[in-house]
């Protein structure tokens, strides 16, 4: 019996696997901690392949228990062909047909998207937004990215590129993005940009994130004005989704979502203020459900929504 899906999150140094049940539980984890491996294509894709048949042994289980294999990765993926066109901070990684490379050596239908998209189907699906039609997943980290439900499934864009939220302008002109455009979003809310100031702000060059959290949850007034301010980006970024897409939800997760305790009502406060009434009154902004686990459970939802649609 098809009662389980293997979901498989490609991150920038690391990859998380885990066999996921019918009702979205991880029931056994593996993880690749493989920085090296990058530099070999199909030396990476054999170590998945690996992981993936010793997830299966670990529950005695065999290949016709599993309904599929989902893989979210950071990059361009055309998820309809299963090709990765292009992944980033990966070198190597052009045109691969993953899809049918992984097909051909386990047997197990696999589906493969971008890492934002697994991550949004996973909060819609079994996280913060169960239940929900329209949404938006906001992953706050290195890069600021989106994903999307409208009308109750997935929204890819033409080219498989839509939901690029961190590369939406927030002034005219700014900064030079890596993305061809300048004044991006990413700018004013990433990790890198917050953490040049909390640096400054704190006259320490090696402070993290986490730390500043700690000091703003003792109380310092500092590092409370560094969050409302991060926050005040953030709201100011997403009045223009609001008013734009007139969503139910908005899901906001990655590492500074953690901070959501002081994020989250000045957000608010900020979409109160200048999205406009209809829309601005409608729309809730909640914290992530599933952290970490969010690729995992939503590479079933994108296994099962795939086979849904075929
Ligand atoms: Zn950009």
């Amino acid at each position: 019996m098809k009662h389980y899906t293997i979901g498989v999150d490609v991150g920038g140094t690391n990859i998380k696997l885990g066999l996921v049940d019918r009702s979205g539980v991880i029931v056994a984890r593996a993880f690749l901690d493989t920085k090296s491996f990058y530099k070999r294509k199909t030396k990476l894709i054999d170590e998945i392949v690996g992981a993936i048949r010793d997830l299966i042994d670990e529950k005695k289980l065999v290949s016709k228990d599993i309904l599929g294999i989902g893989l979210g990765l950071p990059g361009l993926i055309d998820s309809k062909r299963g090709i990765v066109n292009f992944l980033p901070n990966v070198p190597g990684w052009k045109n691969v047909p993953l899809k049918s490379i992984i097909q051909k050596k386990l047997y197990i239908p696999t589906f493969i998207d971008n890492d934002v998209n697994v991550i949004t189907l996973g909060e819609w699906k079994f996280g913060a937004g169960k239940g929900y039609k329209n949404l938006m997943c906001m992953t706050l980290g290195t890069g600021v990215g989106g994903g999307l439900i409208l009308n109750g499934s997935l929204y890819r864009g033409e080219g498989f590129v839509a939901g690029e939220l961190g590369h939406m302008p927030l002034n005219e002109k700014g900064p030079d993005c890596n993305c061809g455009g300048s004044a991006c979003f990413e700018y004013y809310v990433g990790n890198g940009c917050l953490l040049k100031k909390a640096a400054k702000i704190f006259k320490r060059k090696d402070i993290q994130l986490p730390e500043v959290f700690r000091l703003a949850k003792h109380g310092n007034v500092r590092a409370i004005r560094f969050w409302e301010e991060t926050a005040v980006h953030i709201g100011n970024g997403l009045v223009g989704v609001v008013n734009l897409l007139n969503l139910r939800l908005i899901v906001i997760g990655g590492g500074v979502s953690n901070n959501f305790q002081f994020l989250g009502k000045t957000i608010n406060a900020v979409i109160r203020r200048r999205a406009m009434r209809v829309q601005s009154k409608m729309v809730k902004i909640v914290r992530a459900k599933l952290g970490d686990d969010a690729g995992i459970i939503g590479a079933q939802v994108l296994v099962k929504e795939a086979i849904r649609e075929r």
